[in-house]
């Protein structure tokens, strides 16, 4: 569903940030992408979210080429603090992006609360996100982005805020959510031990040129 090809990134200031980089995710799928500070993970996610046009190569999604934010897409960023709109309570966060999906009011509530309550968020519904913690907020963001029920969920280092106990469960709710009407995941982290734990498969990006590859599937076989 998508398909990245050559692609490489350069920044205006001259610093080259991705060479290339060529990486396939199938339909349904929880790759996790992984690699150093600085190798160009946030890079490669913004050129995937037409956030920022790549200087070299494509990006398709479902065969088209990738030029702005396409509409079945949702990101969650590792920065909480700039993802939710402080005018309006965390279900109206959360219900506000549903009017994409053409939902009526009532039914935007109700999913707004079903994606607080899988998140652990169901009692904080009606407060605003400057009453929440951190951590509650990056749950939040995370609702919404799941609520949404995206073709293609992007996250970049999404569980760096929340504590361990919380981390467990919302992987385990990705886990759980991965592949529901066709959902692909592609989770940037530096924890090694969640990306064996969560992904499908587990691409390094080591920052050399050219130097993504594809580890074999990691998942075990179900019982
Ligand atoms: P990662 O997410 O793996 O930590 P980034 O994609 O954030 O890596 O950054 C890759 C490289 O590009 C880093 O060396 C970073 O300093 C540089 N970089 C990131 N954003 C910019 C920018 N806007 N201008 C210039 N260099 C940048
Ligand atoms: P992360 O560790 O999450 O990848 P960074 O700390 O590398 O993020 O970067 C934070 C922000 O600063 C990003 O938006 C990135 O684009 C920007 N940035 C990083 N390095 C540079 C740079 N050398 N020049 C300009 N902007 C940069």
């Amino acid at each position: 569903m998508l398909e990245i090809k050559a692609l490489g990134h350069t920044y205006a200031d001259g610093h080259r940030a991705l060479t290339g980089i060529d990486l396939g995710l199938e339909r349904g799928e929880l790759v996790c992408l992984v690699g150093p500070s600085g190798c160009g993970k946030s890079t490669l996610l913004r050129c995937i979210a037409g956030l920022q046009r790549p200087t070299e190569g494509t990006v398709l999604l479902e065969g088209q080429a990738v030029e702005r934010v396409p509409d079945g897409l949702a990101v969650v960023f590792q920065d909480y603090t700039r993802s939710l709109f402080p005018w309006l309570s965390v279900r109206d966060n959360v219900a506000l992006v549903l009017r994409r999906r053409g939902l009526a009011r009532a039914a935007r509530r109700a999913a707004a609360e079903e994606a607080l309550e899988a998140v652990g968020l169901a009692a904080a519904a009606r407060k605003y996100p400057w009453q929440l913690s951190g951590g509650m907020q990056q749950r939040a963001a995370i609702a919404r982005a799941l609520a949404y029920r995206p073709q293609l969920l992007l996250m970049d280092e999404p569980f760096g805020s929340v504590d361990a106990q919380t981390r467990e469960d919302l992987e385990d709710l990705l886990l759980s959510v991965r592949g529901d009407h066709g959902m692909t995941i592609l989770l940037v982290t530096h924890d090694i031990d969640e990306s064996v734990y969560v992904g499908d498969r587990v691409v390094v990006l080591t920052g050399a040129p050219g130097s993504v590859h594809t580890d074999l599937p990691v998942r075990l076989p179900s019982p």
